[in-house]
């Protein structure tokens, strides 16, 4: 669900000073957002949990351990499929099942697909971890930012998330991938996004996003501004400009309520 991009090695050093002295130069620094677009996953989410404790369960239904091995086959065969999914080459019913009947035969299980991925997805959408510091950052900004959720993913999936976090009140709009059959990085998404809050300026919306590929890339080429989640602190990817680099809620908590000109 959640395309991992950008792997490499940590910062050698202080990470966040490195970032910000390749980052803030190009920050306008007189901008003042009026929407705040989070993705979910990586972001508000702790996916890497979710995704972890939904494949324990549905392996445990028959009879198996997540053993690193079948985590690293079950990522691996989860990006080819929604890759897949975003080349159109593949329906989003086709996804939903037949990445667990590859991942089975190629993990030498016998087990029916669709019960499995009907287990997956039932244990993965009542998986709800908020990133630390994340709800509290969250109901400070609401009271400055109009805000707005921005995933790729399964609607069941997300919404359930959204709900059972108690994050859903907060925000006005939610774009699903899903729902509008196109995904991130492709421009039509965003063009959604920004018809659903009702056209504001370009450079009034703030996209946040740990994927330097469906994030931000994406979010620049239609025109946001960006701020990179980079709890990694990996090295900023050479690509577009990038408003700012934020290692945590907290850092981005700051920026955004004590740091950012006001409206
Ligand atoms: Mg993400």
């Amino acid at each position: 669900m959640r395309r991992a991009v950008g792997h490499g090695k940590r910062i050698a050093g202080p990470p966040r000073n490195r970032l910000a002295a390749r980052v803030e130069g190009l920050y306008p620094g007189k901008v003042a957002y009026k929407w705040l677009c989070f993705d979910a996953d990586g972001v508000l989410f702790d996916y890497d949990r979710a995704e972890k404790e939904a494949l324990e369960g549905a392996l445990t239904r028959v009879g198996q351990r997540l053993e690193p091995e079948l985590h690293a086959l079950y990522r691996q065969v989860n990006q080819e499929l929604w890759s897949a999914w975003q080349q159109g080459r593949i329906t989003t019913d086709e996804l939903k099942t037949v990445r667990f009947e590859h991942f089975l035969a190629k993990a030498g299980i016998r087990a029916r697909p669709d019960s499995f991925a009907q287990c997956y997805l039932n244990a993965l959408a009542r998986a709800h971890h908020l990133c630390p510091g994340c709800k509290p950052a969250l109901k400070a900004l609401r009271r400055r930012y109009r805000l707005a959720v921005v995933t790729n993913g399964l609607s069941s999936v997300q919404q359930a998330r959204l709900t059972g976090s108690g994050l859903m009140p907060w925000f006005e709009v939610v774009v699903i991938s899903e729902e509008i059959g196109v995904a991130k990085p492709a421009r039509a998404f965003f063009e959604q996004a920004l018809h659903r809050m009702g056209q504001p300026k370009r450079d009034k919306v703030l996209v946040v996003g740990d994927s330097w590929e469906a994030d931000i890339a994406g979010a620049a080429a239609c025109g946001l501004h960006t701020c990179w989640f980079n709890p990694q602190g990996l090295p900023l990817p050479k690509g577009p400009t990038v408003q700012r680099v934020v290692q945590s809620w907290a850092e981005l908590r700051q920026w955004l309520m004590n740091e950012a000109p006001r409206a």
